[in-house]
Formats: C-alpha cells, structure tokens, sequence
C-alpha cells in the first residue's frame, strides 16, 4: 500500500491530542515526542516537527521514513532523536506507536539497582525485567546522551527487544504499544507506577517489603486494560482541551 497518499484527518487529529495530552499529564515537557505509523502508506510514520508538544497543531506533523529522514519539513526543525521511532518501527512489526519522554519518576530506576515493575494494576505491561537502555555501550563515555543517529536508534531498539517499555539510562523511557491511544496511556501509567513504587519501597523501607503484582496479575490486567482505553482517552482528551486554551496556536 506504498501508494503516496496523505494521512487520515482523523489519524493527524489524534496526534495533536496525543502531544497535548501527554504534556497535561505530566509525561512531557518542551522535550519527548509521540508517533504513530502512517495509515496511507507503509514506509512512513508521523511525527511533529521540532516543537513543543503542548503547543503542536495539525500543521506540525510530518512524515518520516524508516531511515529518519523528514519528507514534508519545509524548513521546519525536526526532533534530532527521530531514530528512535524509525529504528524500533523496523525492528518491530507489532508497535504502531511509541512515545519517548523524559518523565521525572522514571529516571530514577534507570540509574539504579531498583528494578521498576508493576505496582498497580494499570501498569502489568512493564513485565518484571525492566529492559535499561545504556548508551555508552554505543556511543563511548563521552556522548551527548542524545539518540541521534540510526546506530544508536537501533541499539535503542535491541535493548527494548520484545517488550513494551525501556529505561534510557539517565535520559528517560520509551514506549511502545499497537495503538496510539494505548501507548500515550501505558507512558503515562508507566510515570504513574514509577510515583507509586518509589513511595511504596520509602514506607517499606526497600524493596523487598513491596507487594508487586505477580506476572499472572500483570498479565490478566493489562488485558483487561487494553479493551477500555477509550474512555481515558476521552477524559485526558478533554482535560487537555481545558488545560491548554489559550496556549495552542491556531
Ligand atoms: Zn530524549
């Protein structure tokens, strides 16, 4: 279906709001981004230009292929860590959309022994062997911590592996999911958990005094999980058309 058409209306429109709402929950700032493949053609995903995602507008999206390059920029920057999405889209068939952000929560448990895993029942599909990210094992110990170039989009993409979330060390997360509305839910559940677990392993006093799900409960409800996403979506979606009046350029 590499037939050059443009993407749906409503596909670009649920870009936006994904930007927007990531942003009202706290899981982006000026930085992380948010795509989704394209749905007129098969060698090409949609992805913001180089702003902000609280202030993105359907007139900042663009294609990019699975090489990263940018195809409609028209002198528009573009976010230098686009190869994350390209080379993870490659290396896997199954995700249809990824978010990579810097949220706060997260960071810790990539720069640390602790282990982030499911705590709560909206987060199972962080599994229980939380893949990190370790950019120095590509890039040398003098690096700009930036996944800008494809080599190191794809060691990105080996560390993620099968699994659906990948700590960056010292950097952020990313992930993944086989829709956009799931994936902008699971980064924000994922920055929830991470809020949660820290606050569970101060009262416990460490780890070991955490009652984590077991994976037959994370799996069970992650599925269950799967098949209501609609109705956060709906909310978050909402909220941030409060939240960000007055902000977003028209
Ligand atoms: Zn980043």
């Amino acid at each position: 279906m590499t037939a050059a058409t443009t993407a749906s209306k409503a596909l670009v429109d649920d870009l936006v709001s994904a930007n927007h709402i990531l942003f009202v929950e706290g899981v982006v700032d000026g930085f992380g981004h948010v795509s989704v493949r394209h749905d007129g053609r098969d060698d090409r995903f949609l992805l913001a230009c180089g702003v902000a995602p609280a202030t993105v507008t359907a007139d900042d999206i663009v294609e990019v292929d699975y090489e990263g390059t940018v195809h409609d920029a028209a002198g528009r920057r573009s976010y230098l860590e686009r190869f994350i999405h390209s080379e993870i889209y490659k290396a896997r068939p199954d995700v249809m959309a990824i978010v990579h952000s810097h949220s706060p929560a997260i960071i810790p448990f990539g720069i640390t022994r602790a282990t982030l895993r499911p705590v709560c029942h909206m987060s199972g599909f962080l599994g229980f062997s939380t893949a990190v990210f370790e950019i120095r094992d590509t890039a040398g110990e003098n690096n700009d911590m930036l996944v800008k170039n494809a080599a190191l989009g794809r060691a990105l993409a080996e560390s993620l592996g099968p699994h659906l979330f990948a700590l960056m060390r010292g950097h952020g997360s990313v992930t993944v999911a086989h829709s956009l509305k799931l994936v902008v839910a699971r980064a924000i559940w994922a920055e929830m958990n991470a809020k949660l677990q820290t606050e569970a392993m101060r009262i416990a006093g460490g780890d070991s005094g955490v009652n984590y799900l077991t994976p037959g409960e994370a799996t069970g409800s992650m599925t269950i999980n799967e098949t209501v996403v609609d109705r956060p979506w709906d909310f978050w979606k909402a909220r941030a058309k409060v939240a960000l009046a007055g902000l977003i350029r028209s």
